[in-house]
């Protein structure tokens, strides 16, 4: 990143959030006998997946997830060692190098066990993969009725000495709504798909829960879980009680220009908002080519000089007004956009309100050619 982007706007990631929250939800899964797996596809969540996946490995993660294997590769060619599992490759992916690597695949279809079967007749093996059955999200994972087919070649696979079964995984569709009755359901399917596997002479370890359920079901951590957005401090249930996670993300700029408009005069694209009275304003180098969402316009403020200030008219693709009554704001002061909300700045979560997404959204978002990323 050059230096004109570094003065723009910087996202700084406070790796000793990230610590401190997978020290926590390692604990957890631990008091249930279960290893910790952080899942650091789409870039650690925006949060940077290397940097993430060493913090992880330091305070109780033992596994690393992510969706794809040009991921997984990235973070051996970044010199992580660890077990990493890859759950979404794509017919044209080169699979030869994620088993050479090293990287534990999902198999969901007999499609892809031969696939991966191939790969290890090209590179060598044993593969090892984690069969995948769908109790019910309905993404990917073998259906139940495909399911004993699926195990029976893999079983065979495995006798072969192509692939080791490591584990039987699945996926929550409504774990961040405690109490809904598709939990006990998928669970449910999830111990029969495990019974089928063993029955057919596997040894797979079992691994269903994310964050949602890691803070909420330890009924199902089984012998893994699979938190995502709780390493980086974001409650996906938070009405569930206090889960003692710290944002890890803050995203920052700096004012460039500020000016004193006559009352009357209005501000931005569309003339939206007019000044009642004299007021300064301060111009902040941010927009939402940046991150910041543009349906955020009139409902939005910043932490400027130990306060919240309302940004004004509508947000532009590079910049955005910020509203500062008669206070002396100055070029060069910092600007929080978002924090964790310790000293009273807008956090993540109130963004997501805000705009009707969901965390998640915000932060993988905010992974931009133009925002700085500070570790
Ligand atoms: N497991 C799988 C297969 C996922 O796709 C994800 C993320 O969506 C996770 C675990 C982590 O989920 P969360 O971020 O809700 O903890």
């Amino acid at each position: 990143m050059n230096d004109q982007a570094a003065h723009r706007a910087d996202v700084r990631i406070d790796l000793a959030a990230i610590r401190h929250n997978v020290g926590t939800l390692s604990d957890r899964a631990r008091r249930s006998g279960a290893r910790t797996m952080a899942v650091l596809k789409s870039d650690g969540y925006g949060h940077g997946a290397s940097a993430v996946a060493s913090a992880a490995l330091r305070s109780g993660a033992e596994w690393l997830g992510v969706a794809s294997i040009a991921e997984a590769l990235q973070l051996r060619a970044d010199g992580v060692e660890a077990p990493v599992l890859c759950w979404l490759y794509l017919r044209e992916d080169d699979i030869a190098a994620a088993v050479s690597a090293g990287v534990d695949l999902s198999v969901s279809s007999s499609r892809e066990l031969n696939a991966v079967v191939e790969a290890v007749g090209a590179v060598g093996g044993p593969a090892r993969i984690h069969l995948k059955i769908d109790t019910g999200l309905h993404r990917n994972g073998a259906l139940p009725e495909d399911w004993g087919r699926l195990v029976e070649e893999a079983a065979k696979a495995e006798a072969d000495g192509s692939v080791e079964v490591f584990a039987v995984w699945s996926h929550l569709a409504c774990a961040d709504e405690p109490g809904h009755p598709s939990i006990d359901m998928q669970a449910q399917r999830f111990r029969l798909a495990h019974q089928q596997a063993v029955d057919a002479g596997l040894r797979p370890l079992r691994h269903l829960a994310n964050s949602a359920a890691l803070l909420t079901r330890p009924d199902l951590h089984f012998d893994m879980v699979r938190p995502g957005i709780a390493l980086y401090g974001l409650d996906p249930v938070p009405q569930a009680g206090a889960h003692d996670l710290r944002p890890a993300m803050t995203f920052r700029s700096t004012v460039v220009l500020t000016k004193r408009i006559q009352a009357g005069e209005a501000v931005s694209y569309g003339h939206v908002w007019v000044a009642p009275a004299e007021t300064n304003l301060a111009l902040v180098p941010v927009g939402y080519a940046d991150g910041v969402p543009r349906s955020l316009s009139g409902r939005m403020s910043v932490w400027l000089r130990g306060k919240r200030r309302p940004v004004v008219g509508k947000v532009c693709m590079d910049q955005l007004v910020v509203c500062c009554d008669d206070d002396e704001v100055e070029e060069g002061d910092e600007v929080v956009l978002f924090g964790p909300g310790d000293d009273g700045e807008p956090t993540v979560a109130e963004w997501a309100r805000e705009v009707g997404t969901i965390h998640y959204e915000i932060v993988t978002g905010m992974y931009r050619p133009r925002v700085s990323r500070t570790l």
